[in-house]
């Protein structure tokens, strides 16, 4: 894998995709920005920003404006992106939903569609997404004006690069080539990834992680997930799962996790659990405004923020858990903000006090001092995560390239 990066380097049209994603990035983050701030900032020639301007204005990817200048006389020419002419379907395929967005490249939602999905084998799976985005495609035609990209989310093991689903933990599947299926049936770029690890990228990208280079998100919702950013890229290893942190022993004496373990973090705090605690606990006669019939996750959130004191111990009790595996995640990736997502952040302040207490006293000193933490500003059950990848397609110069090459 190292040997063919390096045969790489050397690869003219790699220079060309990675000078051409450069450019672009640099005007979607900093526009107005004028071709001599590009020239500047890129330290390439001003006649290859010329160039590469002209080629993405061509595309449609780009557009000038004309800026007044605080000086007066002349207004200069300065460039920012063009978002509305391209559009991309991402989707997130949850246990119990499909949701099916289009966006432009603006990250902006066009239009949104929820689908319930059942209990599924892969094959009627693959069927049944494909008649969901052929319906969508169908009743949002006047807004699907030229289809870039389709994006498909979810949990599990996804094989991002060979666009393979290894493993989901609602259906059953067998190295599912879901990525080759969908690029047959619709002609455009497919790109699918793991729903947490796009969420962190969609995090950096669009939500509250976009001014530091380093971050992680761990997301508690049916499972736990995190992301980890690195120098604005997503951590991937070989096998494109990095990081289980639910894995991640908290209580000794703890349950018994599904993996075999006892003690996961997964098991002490996951909805499903909390909700659990709390049942057992209004069944041993605790006092609280939950009942054992309305002791959802939302509500405890709800009543926890409240001020319920059952509420606020069960919410409390589940930062300090969390808190106890993302110290260890700080430890050793030193990032610069922690974004933590999922249904547990409706209690903002009662779980970020309870995951700052465990990092206080569980991470070292000077990797906390400037350390972020804070909930994740992004709604994680939009297909959000799924456009992110369609924008690191952008960015990464792959998905740009393509688009020139049809003009
Ligand atoms: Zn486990």
């Amino acid at each position: 894998m190292a040997l063919n990066y390096l045969n790489l380097v050397g690869n003219a049209e790699l220079m060309k995709q990675l000078n051409y994603a450069m450019i672009y990035r640099l005007i979607v983050q900093q526009s107005p920005i004028s071709r001599i701030q590009l020239a500047e900032i890129s330290q390439l020639a001003p006649a290859s920003i010329t160039k590469i301007t002209r080629q993405l204005l061509n595309t449609k990817l780009i557009k000038e404006v004309d800026i007044q200048q605080s000086t007066g006389g002349r207004p200069a020419v300065s460039i920012v992106a063009k978002f509305d002419y391209y559009q991309a379907i991402s989707i997130q395929l949850s246990r119990s939903h499909v949701m099916i967005e289009l966006y432009n490249l603006g990250a902006k939602t066009l239009a949104s569609k929820r689908f319930p999905l059942n209990d599924f084998s892969q094959q009627q799976t693959q069927n049944y997404l494909i008649s969901l985005i052929e319906l969508f495609c169908l009743e949002q035609q006047k807004k699907i004006k030229n289809l870039i990209a389709i994006s498909v989310v979810m949990p599990g093991v996804i094989d991002s690069v060979k666009g393979i689903v290894r493993y989901t933990p609602h259906i059953d599947v067998n190295n599912w080539a879901l990525a080759e299926i969908l690029t047959e049936k619709f002609s455009v770029p497919i790109f699918i990834g793991n729903d947490v690890q796009s969420l962190a990228l969609a995090e950096s990208y669009f939500g509250t992680t976009q001014s530091v280079d380093d971050s992680i998100l761990v997301r508690v919702h049916r499972g736990i997930g995190s992301g980890v950013i690195i120098n604005q890229q997503l951590l991937m290893n070989h096998n494109q799962s990095a990081c289980e942190v639910g894995h991640i022993q908290v209580n000794q004496l703890g349950e018994r996790c599904h993996c075999g373990n006892f003690g996961c973090l997964e098991n002490q705090v996951i909805n499903v659990e909390i909700e659990k605690r709390a049942r057992l606990l209004l069944e041993q006669g605790y006092k609280s405004k939950l009942t054992p019939s309305k002791c959802d996750i939302l509500t405890i959130c709800q009543l926890a923020n409240q001020g319920d004191e059952l509420a606020e111990k069960l919410i409390r009790s589940a930062g300090e858990h969390l808190g106890r595996a993302v110290a260890i995640m700080v430890n050793i990736f030193n990032p610069q903000c922690i974004v933590l997502a999922g249904e547990l952040t409706k209690s903002p302040e009662i779980l970020l006090n309870a995951v700052n207490n465990a990092l206080n006293s569980q991470s070292l000193k000077q990797l906390r001092e400037n350390l972020l933490l804070k909930c994740s500003s992004l709604d994680d059950r939009s297909a959000i995560g799924a456009f992110a990848l369609v924008q690191q397609a952008l960015f990464d110069g792959s998905l740009l390239m393509k688009l020139l090459d049809e003009k």
